[in-house]
């Protein structure tokens, strides 16, 4: 099933936080994972920077 989750990475020591994550969980054994589309846009905006108020070189 689908639900939404809260991604955390660390990030230069920073903690960063991403909510509301689409995410599959698993019935079974409640184990969550993102499919590579919603993968590369959370790298997407790491990459950025969460604010976005910059612009990408
Ligand atoms: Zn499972």
């Amino acid at each position: 099933m689908e639900a939404p989750v809260l991604y955390e990475k660390i990030v230069n020591n920073e903690l960063i936080q991403i909510e509301n994550v689409p995410a599959l969980v698993c019935r079974n054994c409640g184990e969550e994972w993102l499919d590579d589309e919603t993968l590369e846009t959370i790298e997407r905006i790491f990459t950025q920077g969460v604010a976005a108020d910059r612009p990408a070189n």
